[in-house]
């Protein structure tokens, strides 16, 4: 038999390739716009025509192209952001394999026109098919603009499977929303069939959050702002309470690049732990900034998932930074330190500065190294300890060593600190009403009004969560075994989880279809163990939920029953440790299941009631 091998031609080989990069209209225009922004531009204009079936026009203002330049820029492999190998490894450029263009041209036709600053003719380049079919010299502004029609025109197959029009757009303003975020310095529009969608003007990265989420984003954005040597991290949260139902304004980038990463996600839906309820999504706009040399972007073709070297220190500096930055955000505006109460302060105090609290970063802390020695912070005033506490809460990652990475230092020159911990315990005492379910108590904004019932749960949850995955929870026999009808299923849900169950407190054994109860958490009291082990029930046989939710779930139901009592004596001193307890606390704003605990009415707020 003869040889059969061939080499496929070109124009073969570019439509191949051009399956795995061009996907559907969306990805020329991810491609091309990302191809302007490494041309220095400082505006595009991006115009479609039927979802990018009919048009795709980039027009950009970058440095433009040679006439050679020009025919070279669609050729397979043809790139001028690699020479050697070890510019794999330090590359600042979104794209680098020289592959976009060969492979646009290849299924589409395509109109180049470009201009270099320095030149007085720029270049038209037309190519269809991979075959150009018309080049010559014209009038252009500097930059470059590509003109993409009829796109798979030659691949019915990949034609005939895009979606609807309302389908392909919303995948081409996803990708062009990802590139406006990692570039708010670049102006940016887009029109759909002559209808303007976007006309971005340069500005900061609040900004253009904000643009692109709309007005009322404003004051829904948590700033994030860490740097380490790993990892620089910049951005926003979203607050807790404006949780999404739909994974959605979820973003990420390195170095100026989206990417996606289920375990930096994963990071941060765990900051957002217990603040948020189950099935709703945080907001993030999280941008890191790392060594090029610590990162693969050769992973994916269209380079949205990218390896780093330090994950896990990175998924640990992520979480840390957003509880902390929650933490901070949650504080502030409930709770004051600066009350302009003279009268607040110790004698000796009237005449001096007061200093502010400073959060002291160790930089070379490295909290994987356990063998650090960890100095507990002092047990002075719950206020204190709160600030102390902020954002470090019940971490299953260890949390001591957490703690040690921004450790808190209070400057009080001239003063013996006790002295002053004394005196903001006295601010603290002062003035609680309680009617009902509220305590009212004034604060320098207004009056702060904390559901009392809400906060014995978030501090039940909060030292259950902490002090059961070092010990068990007490536990207390009951004189009388409590006696509960079960379904088969409730059974062998309880049965597999009992390891857990035992350890939050629970013994039990069953008779035919009967459980019986030998002991609870020794928190639940007795008028609310049928409630608790129904709600334990019910938590169990939620079919979807994760495993590594089920602890949490669980001490959430048993905080809710234990702060379900018949009769609570509420004193003034049981508000002041319920209040001092409530801010230490991860979160003190909401209930594990996300219900609220604290409202601030403020003064102006009250000053329009008259
Ligand atoms: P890559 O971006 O991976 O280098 P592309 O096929 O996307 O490969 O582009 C090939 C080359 O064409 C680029 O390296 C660049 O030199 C040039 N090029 C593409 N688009 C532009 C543009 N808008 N302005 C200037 N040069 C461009
Ligand atoms: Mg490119």
């Amino acid at each position: 038999m003869s040889d059969i091998i061939k080499l496929l031609p070109d124009h073969i080989a570019n439509q191949i390739a051009a399956g795995e990069v061009i996907q559907r209209p969306s990805s020329v225009v991810k491609e091309m716009v990302e191809n302007a922004i490494d041309a220095g531009a400082t505006k595009i204009d991006v115009v479609i025509k039927d979802a990018g079936k009919t048009l795709i026009q980039i027009v950009d203002n970058g440095k433009g192209m040679s006439p050679f330049d020009a025919r070279m820029c669609f050729e397979r492999h043809a790139t001028s952001k690699v020479s050697k190998a070890e510019d794999l490894f330090t590359l600042t450029t979104k794209g680098f394999r020289g592959e976009a263009l060969a492979s646009v041209a290849a299924i589409a036709h395509v109109t180049l026109k470009t201009k270099l600053q320095e030149d007085e003719l720029g270049s038209l380049v037309q190519i269809e098919g991979s075959k150009i079919t018309k080049q010559e010299p014209i009038v252009n502004p500097t930059g470059t603009s590509f003109e993409v029609k009829n796109l798979f025109y030659n691949v019915p197959a990949r034609r005939n499977f895009l979606k609807s029009d309302g389908i392909e757009f919303r995948h081409i303003l996803d990708d062009f929303e990802r590139i406006a975020l990692a570039h708010p310095e670049v102006a940016l529009t887009i029109r759909h069939n002559d209808t303007e969608i976007y006309n971005l003007p340069s500005c900061v990265l609040k900004k253009r959050v904000v643009d692109i989420l709309g007005k009322s984003s404003n004051e829904k954005l948590v700033p994030i702002d860490e740097s380490t040597d790993i990892v620089e991290l910049k951005g926003f949260v979203g607050k807790p309470e404006f949780a999404k139902k739909k994974r959605g304004e979820q973003f990420l980038f390195v170095n100026d690049r989206y990417f996606k990463d289920s375990f930096f996600n994963h990071a941060i839906t765990q900051a957002f732990d217990g603040l948020i309820p189950p099935k709703t999504f945080p907001s993030y706009f999280l941008y890191l900034t790392v060594n090029p040399q610590k990162i693969d972007v050769n992973v994916h073709p269209t380079k949205t998932e990218i390896k780093f070297e330090e994950d896990r220190l990175i998924y640990a500096i992520i979480l840390s930074s957003i509880r902390q930055a929650l933490g901070k955000y949650n504080i502030a505006p409930t709770l004051d330190f600066n009350r302009e109460t003279s009268f607040d302060l110790p004698h000796t105090m009237n005449t001096q500065m007061p200093v502010q609290p400073k959060i002291i970063v160790n930089e070379n802390y490295n909290p994987f190294n356990t063998t650090t020695s960890y100095s507990k912070p002092s047990t002075s005033s719950g206020f204190t300890k709160a600030i102390r506490a902020e954002g470090f809460g019940n971490s299953e990652i260890n949390q001591q060593d957490w703690a040690n990475f921004y450790s808190i230092k209070e400057e009080t020159p001239n003063v013996e600190p006790q002295e002053l911990d004394l005196e903001i315990e006295e601010v603290e005492t002062k003035d609680f009403i309680i009617r009902g379910n509220y305590v009212f108590t004034p604060c320098k904004s207004g009056i702060m009004v904390i559901h009392h019932r809400r906060a014995q749960e978030r501090i039940v949850y909060d030292r259950m969560m902490s002090a059961f995955i070092i010990n068990p929870i007490q536990s207390q026999k009951l004189l009388f075994p409590y006696e509960k009808e079960v379904s088969a299923g409730e059974k062998s849900e309880w049965i597999s989880n009992s390891t857990l169950l035992n350890r939050l407190g629970f013994e039990t054994e069953f008779i035919e279809g009967n459980m019986l109860v030998n002991a609870v958490p020794s928190i639940i009291p007795e008028e609310s163990i049928n409630d608790c082990l129904d709600n334990i029930l019910s938590t169990l046989s939620f079919r979807d939920i994760d495993k590594g939710d089920i602890a949490h779930l669980l001490i959430g139901s048993i905080a809710k029953s234990s702060s379900m009592k018949k009769k609570v004596n509420m004193t003034k001193e049981a508000c002041e440790l319920l209040v001092s307890e409530l801010f230490q606390c991860s979160e003190h704003s909401f209930t594990p299941s996300g219900k609220k605990i604290i409202e601030t009415v403020t003064m102006d707020e009250i000053a329009q009631k008259f």
